[in-house]
């Protein structure tokens, strides 16, 4: 399918609202019927169609239609955070004493889920070095129900070999998933490589304007109405319709938004590969990266995302640093119009913090979609006074 006709066309129904360009806003929670057994039947199957926006709604629909293509999936549920999509899929996925195999290292709230809320119910979670696809299979027992990938993560950016995990899986009757925020549907396909469930955070790429927090998974339309009808249902973190639409509308420009982005951060990083106080850059297609080659087979590029060190890593030269960008705003997440940064040292303790610890000492940098030349004059400018 061309991505213009997913971004323009696909799910636009507009004779259903006078010929509108830009789709309505469906704010209702409910719908009505006009006989018991219309009632009946939307009863008895919600998955078929619109009885109350905690489940399907129109405006939400539109956009379902249009991220499950985007995936190349059959299906697509929509959250109100990306955590949600994570969590609610593998929530559905596990019962008692089943286990699963985990990347090391995936994002906070993910290893939360691993660690603290799935033991609860009775689930255990091994979590290996996934770039190591051997690492993997020998942590899989007759109890393994689940494979979860982040590739690439978003600290380190150490990424899996999709197909041969997807394969081994399988061969295993294994459910795969992935945390496929970074890429994004634009710069890799996990469903190609035979994964079964893709989950991205919609508040990084997708919406794209730091103003929406929502999640997305795809996969075959099968798993995707086993999760909405109960999980998904019962826990009930689902989108308002008003997000959806401030999600359709970021949509249309995320090809574009990606493009630029990805060329302001190809520049950040040329300058900073250079620079004589920067010991390196962490990044998927960084010439010195083990993984290069598999990175690139899997992504087409790589977007806004990527860590640097500097060369004295001592916690005053590393705060210093941060707290002497203009620019470049301190905070969390990222897939905005505006650059961030986010020391990895702003969420360890002084008393605990290693300047001879690598992941102590990364520092996280997005770059949004500001000219280059404005953020690199930034840089230069706090890494002066290091
Ligand atoms: C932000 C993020 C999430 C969580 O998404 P929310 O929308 O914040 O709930 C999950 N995975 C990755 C890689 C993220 O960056």
């Amino acid at each position: 399918m061309d991505i213009s006709y997913i971004l323009n066309e696909l799910g636009e129904e507009r004779e259903h609202y006078f010929n509108a360009i830009a789709p309505p806003i469906i704010q209702t929670s409910n719908f009505k019927f006009n006989t018991v057994e219309e009632f009946r039947n939307a009863l008895d199957d919600e998955f078929q169609g619109n009885l109350y926006s905690r489940g399907f709604n129109p405006t939400i629909d539109i956009l379902r239609k249009k991220l499950a293509a985007l995936d190349g999936a059959e299906d697509a549920l929509v959250f109100g955070s990306g955590i949600a999509a994570i969590s609610i899929p593998v929530l559905s996925l596990l019962a008692q004493g089943d286990e699963v195999v985990c990347v090391e290292n995936p994002y906070s709230w993910t290893i939360k889920l691993f660690k603290d809320l799935l033991p609860k119910f009775g689930v255990k979670t091994t979590f290996v070095n996934g770039s190591d696809t051997s690492a993997i299979e020998n942590a899989i027992t007759l109890k393994t129900k689940l494979i979860y990938l982040e590739s690439p993560n978003t600290f380190s950016f150490e990424v899996q070999d999709l197909e041969a995990i997807a394969k081994l899986a399988k061969a295993k009757g294994i459910i795969t998933m992935i945390d496929n925020s970074y890429c994004s549907p634009l710069y890799q396909q996990p469903i190609q490589y035979g994964i079964d469930l893709v989950a991205q955070s919609a508040t990084k790429y997708l919406a794209g304007h730091s103003d929406v927090v929502a999640g997305v998974v795809t996969g075959k339309k099968e798993l995707i109405k086993k999760i909405f009808e109960k999980e998904y249902m019962n826990i009930g973190a689902s989108m308002a319709p008003q997000n959806a639409w401030l999600l359709l509308r970021s949509l249309r420009t995320l090809p574009i938004r990606l493009e630029r982005i990805t060329a302001n951060a190809n520049k950040v990083i040329a300058y900073l590969q250079q620079h004589p106080k920067v010991e390196k850059v962490l990044h998927p297609f960084s010439a010195n990266n083990q993984q290069l080659a598999l990175a690139k087979k899997q992504m087409k590029a790589c977007g806004g995302l990527f860590s640097m060190v500097i060369k004295d890593t001592s916690l005053e030269k590393i705060e210093s640093f941060c707290n002497n960008l203009k620019h470049i705003l301190m905070a969390v997440s990222w897939g905005g119009y505006e650059s961030l940064i986010i020391p990895a040292c702003a969420g360890i303790s002084k008393a605990d913090f290693d300047s001879n610890n690598p992941r102590h000492v990364l520092i996280r940098i997005y770059i949004g979609l500001e000219e280059p030349e404005y953020i690199i004059r930034d840089l230069e400018g706090a890494l002066k006074l290091v």
